[in-house]
Formats: C-alpha cells, structure tokens, sequence
C-alpha cells in the first residue's frame, strides 16, 4: 500500500475534519440552516481578504473569478495592462483578448518579479489604461510580485483598477485588500482555503463597484452585481455548492483557532525550510527576486526528465509533486507548502527528494 501525499500548489490536502464536516447530509440552499452557515462564512473571510465589503462565493474554479472580474468592471477596448511573468498572467491576457480589450503586456522572465516602476511607467507612458492585472503569488513559476507596493501606484487613480489574482497568495500571506489599495481580490477554494476545488472567492472595492455600473460586456451567471444583491440577504443566486460552502465554515474555524498570524506564519518558515533545504542539496531556485511562500520551484539539471521523475515518484513512492508548465515543462520541479502543511510534511517534501534524486 502506498501512502499518499498531496504536495503540489493546488489541489492541496483537506483535512479530516473537513472532509467529515462535508459528508453531512445535503441541506436545501432556501432554508434558514444554509443561510447561517453562509453568513458566517462571508463575515468570516472578510479578516483574511483584508477588507470590510463582502466577499463573494461563486461555484466555479479560480479561472470563474478571474473572468468574473474582466466581464463585471471592464468593455470591450478598454486599455489593459496585464503583468505577464508566468502561465497564469498569460490567462488575464487571454480572457481580456477573448472579451476584446485592448492589452499591453509587461512581460516577465518566468521566475522574475515585477518592479514596481515598470508598472508605473506604463502607466505614465499610457494614462488611459483601465486596469492593471497581475498576480500576487505567480504558481506557475513560484514567483512573488509586490503587490503592496503595485497598489500604491494604482491607487493614485481614480480611473485604473488594481486586479489582483491572490489564488495562490490569500491565506498563505497578510494581505490588506482595502489598505494597499487592491480593487478586485480573486482566490479559489483549493489551494490556501484547504477545500476540493470548486469556489471562486471575489471581493470588490467601492471603485470596482462603480466600474460595474458603466461595464457592458455581457454576462449571466457570472453577473457579480445580481449575486451581491442575493449574499447580501445570505443567499445565492444559483445553487451554490453547499457541501463545499459546508467546508469553508469548518476549514474559517481551524484557521481561526490556529490564529491568522500563526497561519502565516507557519507558511513563511515552511517555505524558507523548503528552499533552504533544496539550496542545500546543490539546486538553483526558479524564482530570482521574491520566492513565493506558497510553492517553491527549482531548476533541474540539464537533460533531466522531470516529467518522468514527476510521474515516478507519484506512482512508486505515493508523493505528488507538480513539474513545470508550458516551456518549463519537465525543466523544473515545484514543491508545495501550501493551506494543509505542516513542519513534518517539509521534511517529507525535502528527504524524499533527497533520496529520489540520489537513485
Ligand atoms: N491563478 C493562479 C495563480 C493559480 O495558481 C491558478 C491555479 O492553479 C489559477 C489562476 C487558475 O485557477 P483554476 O485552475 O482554479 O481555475
């Protein structure tokens, strides 16, 4: 028998009393009982997402927040600009083509942060932009941008919004939503929230809600102005995904009595163990500027098969680690500290790396 082990950026390992928590009974969506739950669910992101607003829960992955974000503030030829820097900036620069915006790119060596005066120069360079999308925590690469930092220039005006993919950076880091100036806040439900996936998790600042008013891209399900009006009475507007919502109250209670800052915490001194200990053993990290504590990418020999490798200590050893995407594929190797994580599962990523590579 093997035993298995969930160590890649998503999705991540759910632990036991959430799982149990989820295999309840199906209650009715209409009913006072769901309701409550979802009440508390909404007040009780709000701490992690650093914002007063609501957040709101859609059934969907992250890619739904993410689309839900373009189509709900923005129109067709709005100037976008779109920090390209790994698979996932490629995904704002494809749904903002799909929906006819006008994007202009910065574009990133895979595994490079952003700077934040690249952003303000084309801001300078092109006043009309709308909106600045960008990853906090690029997965793809295991890179970092500073978003803090991004968000003070953004915020400088009144007609450019700060879209921020945090699917892999809300929960593993603080992030303070209205205080850096962050206008759409985007996670999902697998990676840091400790959930199967299946929620889409968007909150939006004042700004971005008056963008709504004046956007006319078409949109249905994803319509966020129709579904704050439903979470606002702690309903949805379509049947929401009640066992995982179930999830979500239980997973708020573990995080909440293990404490936010310590959950942080945690995610930062399993991240600086995981690439201590992969420099140790001789390896180059992917991630140049700023490692991102929710993965840790390396660089792997010349001529080395990581897909094979991947494959093979999924199957032979029971340990799931993610390779690289796109033209990183099977160049490199990612190695999760991410939501369900703990000291002892580092040292699991980091000795039984030890021992395949030496095989
Ligand atoms: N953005 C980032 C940073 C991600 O890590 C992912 C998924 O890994 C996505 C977007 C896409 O999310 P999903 O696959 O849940 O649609």
């Amino acid at each position: 028998m093997l035993k298995r082990y969930l160590l890649s950026p998503g999705p991540t390992p759910v632990p036991e009393k959430v799982l149990l928590d989820m295999a309840m009974p199906m209650i009715h969506h209409r009913t006072s009982e769901f309701s409550n739950i979802f009440k508390e669910v909404r007040e009780g992101l709000k701490p992690i997402f650093g914002t007063r607003q609501d957040v709101l829960i859609l059934a969907g992955s992250g890619t739904a927040a993410m689309e839900a974000a373009v189509v709900n503030t923005l129109n067709e030829g709005d100037k976008v600009l779109v920090v390209n820097a790994g698979k996932f900036g490629k995904r704002w620069v494809e749904i903002a083509t799909t929906y006819g915006l006008d994007v202009i790119t910065i574009d990133i060596e895979w595994g490079r942060s952003v700077k934040p005066d690249q952003v303000e120069s084309k801001l300078i360079a092109h006043p009309e932009i709308k909106a600045v999308l960008v990853q906090a925590s690029e997965t793809s690469t295991t890179a970092y941008h500073p978003i803090e930092e991004i968000g003070k220039i953004v915020s400088l005006r009144d007609e450019t919004l700060l879209i921020v993919d945090g699917i892999t950076s809300v929960g593993v880091y603080e992030t303070k939503m209205d205080e850096w100036g962050i206008d759409i806040l985007i996670t999902g439900s697998q990676k840091a929230f400790m959930l199967p996936p299946g929620l889409a998790l968007i909150a939006l600042s004042e700004k971005a809600w008056k963008f709504t008013e004046k956007s006319r891209i078409p949109k249905f399900y994803l319509n966020l102005k129709k579904e704050r009006k439903s979470q606002l009475e702690n309903t949805t507007s379509w049947t929401p995904a009640v066992s995982l919502i179930i999830g979500l109250k239980s997973v708020l209670e573990i995080m909440n009595k293990e404490g936010l800052p310590n959950v942080y915490k945690r995610h930062a001194l399993c991240a600086e163990a995981t690439r201590k200990g992969l420099m140790a053993m001789g390896f180059e990290l992917l991630a140049k500027d700023i490692p991102s504590n929710s993965a840790t990418g390396i660089v792997l020999p010349e001529g080395f098969d990581g897909g094979k490798f991947v494959k093979l200590m999924r199957e032979k050893a029971g340990l799931t680690f993610a390779g690289g995407q796109d033209h990183l594929k099977g160049k490199i190797l990612r190695v999760s500290h991410l939501g369900y994580h703990d000291f002892f599962d580092t040292i699991i990523a980091l000795s039984s790396l030890e021992i395949g590579f030496s095989q």
